[in-house]
């Protein structure tokens, strides 16, 4: 093989090498793009405006529907009470907030099915027209070190527990700060708004 011939080769490995890594960073920024967050309007049926949301949502993910459509003041408590307690190596996680009328049917339906009853369901989900998923008001908070931390520190923020037997269902009462939470029903069928 001559000189000419050597480097030719040579250039013809470079050429594929560089095209090799064109693909590489063609894939990557393909896959980069796939994670960013789909902004509104929704595309996304599976998470998407409904209220549904992904596993790992935090409270300043406003993107998505479930924490967007969040009453202002109650998504405003919640962030802050999130920076107070990721001082202490804590970050909440959004598992439901505003649900649509629709989601809320389908989750009520669902709970009936698995409790057996209209009677046992209601213990655990309201229906579209009563619960405060429903209307913004809400918000269930995981995983369980960040609602215990809520159910601590959250009367400082306005943010309480509403009922015994959902450690994770918080809402707004601005009376609370300075103070202290309202006493909780032991679940919802005791909430006078759930009548
Ligand atoms: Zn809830």
């Amino acid at each position: 093989m001559n000189r000419t011939a050597t480097r030719g080769t040579v250039r013809t490995a470079s050429r594929a090498a560089a095209l090799g890594l064109a693909v590489v960073v063609g894939l990557v920024a393909i896959q980069a793009c796939r994670s960013v967050p789909l902004p509104a309007p929704y595309s996304d049926a599976e998470h998407g405006a409904d209220g549904d949301l992904p596993v790992g949502v935090t409270v300043f993910d406003d993107e998505y529907a479930g924490v967007g459509n969040l009453d202002p003041e109650l998504i405003g408590a919640l962030r802050d009470a999130a920076d107070a307690a990721a001082e202490q190596g804590i970050e909440f996680h959004v598992n439901s907030g505003w649900r649509s009328p629709e989601y809320q049917d389908q989750l009520l339906r669902e709970a009936v099915a698995e409790y057996g009853s209209n009677a046992a369901a209601a213990r655990w989900v309201a229906t579209p027209e009563t619960s405060a998923h429903v209307s913004g008001d809400a918000v269930d908070i995981g995983p369980a070190d960040a609602a215990a931390w809520l159910a601590r520190h959250g009367a400082g923020h306005g943010l309480c527990q509403i009922y015994t037997n959902e450690p994770w269902h918080f809402e707004l009462r601005p009376d609370a700060v300075g103070y202290r939470c309202p006493h909780m029903y032991a679940d919802p069928t005791r909430d006078p708004r759930m009548q």
